[in-house]
């Protein structure tokens, strides 16, 4: 049976609840979520039938601010991961000190098996099924896995249509020129590199350390060139296929290019091929997991070499394999602080629109380093204080903040 990431999110839970109280009724509303949407979507094919795709929106929770988290297509997506990334997307927006709260979207479907004409349908269709329950105000989706700026484009330029509202600020992560905000393309690998420059010297990483890299897509190709420019070695790079391993360094744009010219990793030269489990388990200093949830698990964890693991995907280490990784002293970045670059330069997207303003790539760069290298020191410091990991104490920032605006509530 498929791991189901929900429970995992649940566990995470639980165990922060025992490093600090919080209010049971606190606990009791982040266990479920405060509405979840099911839509069947019904596309008109090229060859001219019509297919139903399952679609989800996850409310999780909106007690700090509207509902906000990305749109993800993937054959495997269900209601259980939906669930999770949402709770995440709660928990993330707190870290992050923005004021959202958490949601996320789905659709089961392999966007590569789909024509752009289909692509634009379905995502039209999705947002025809949901506009009641979205809004600047309300609940605000942005890109994920497989969904892009000229996604977010169809879905605003839907809804517009069909609410009539001309704020723009409903979908975040759109294209420049369209109501994107600068950066935003970067910002979750960027972002991670932020919070990465914040604890290097803390966790014990020279700087020109080895790093690889699970995933290439947006966050893992951002987050390749990025380290490599501050004078990384990139030694492994993979798809959802296959990967490449050279110990003396990749350059990241070759890699690049040869995926876009070819589709795949395979026969890029000069390199080993590894697959994707054998990538996790590199002598590297720094392993990026930037692809999907449960990838490190209780049964690899012990072999990882890695000193840091930097989450940039959402959800890819499990409890137990927390616990292995914990105890033997590799530092595990947690994806709700190490990945939150991509959502707050969505809420920078979300103010410019709102105020009609545009900002500079510089001014957005700016702002993103600080708030995230200070929320990042922060967490260090808990985790120290607490004497427990740094998911625990991200955690605990993150629920601290929601039980403020619980109280404020009543
Ligand atoms: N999908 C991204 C995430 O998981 C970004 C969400 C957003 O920008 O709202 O954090």
């Amino acid at each position: 049976m498929r791991a189901n990431p929900f429970e995992n999110a649940l566990v995470q839970l639980a165990r922060a609840a025992r490093v600090k109280k919080f209010s049971p009724e606190l606990l009791a509303r982040l266990a479920r979520p405060e509405r979840e949407i099911n839509v069947a979507i019904p596309v008109r094919m090229d060859n001219g039938n019509a297919r139903i795709f399952d679609g989800y929106r996850v409310q999780h929770s909106n007690l700090r601010g509207p509902y906000k988290g990305g749109i993800r297509y993937h054959p495997d997506t269900d209601i259980n991961e939906v669930r999770a990334l949402a709770f995440w997307m709660t928990l993330k927006t707190a870290v992050a000190n923005i004021p959202f709260g958490g949601g996320k979207g789905g659709v089961a479907v392999d966007p590569k098996t789909l024509s752009k004409g289909e692509l634009e349908r379905l995502s039209r269709a999705f947002v025809r099924a949901l506009a009641p329950v979205l809004g600047a105000r309300a609940d605000i989706p942005a890109p994920d896995v497989n969904t892009t700026p000229e996604i977010m484009n169809w879905m605003e330029d839907e809804y517009e249509k069909i609410t009539g509202d001309k704020t723009g600020a409903t979908f975040t992560g759109k294209p420049l020129g369209s109501g994107g905000s600068e950066g935003r393309g970067a910002a979750t690998g960027l972002g991670g590199f932020f919070v990465f420059d914040a604890l290097r010297e803390i966790l014990g990483v020279r700087k020109g350390a080895s790093v690889a890299v699970q995933g290439i897509g947006n966050v893992g190709a951002h987050a390749a060139r990025i380290f490599e420019e501050h004078g990384y070695r990139v030694v492994a790079l993979s798809d959802s296929k296959s990967g490449i391993y050279n110990e003396d360094g990749v350059f990241v744009s070759e890699v690049i290019a040869h995926k876009k010219k070819y589709g795949t990793l395979s026969g890029f030269p000069n390199a080993h091929t590894v697959s994707n489990e054998k990538l996790l388990m590199l002598p590297v200093d720094v392993l990026i997991p930037a692809a999907l949830e449960n990838q490190i698990t209780k049964k690899n964890a012990r072999t990882v070499k890695a000193k840091i693991i930097l989450e940039l995907a959402n959800g890819p280490t499990t409890p137990e394999a927390d616990d292995i990784l914990f105890k033997r002293g590799i530092h595990v970045v947690p994806d709700i602080l190490a990945n939150a670059g991509g959502v707050t330069v969505s809420y920078f997207e979300w103010v410019q629109n709102l105020k009609r303003e545009h900002w500079t790539e510089d001014s957005v760069f700016r702002k993103l380093r600080a708030m995230l290298a200070r929320e990042a020191r922060a967490i260090f410091a808990r985790s120290r204080a607490l004497k427990t990991d740094l998911r625990r104490a991200a955690f605990v920032v993150a629920l601290e903040r929601i039980e403020k605006s619980l109280r404020n509530k009543k």
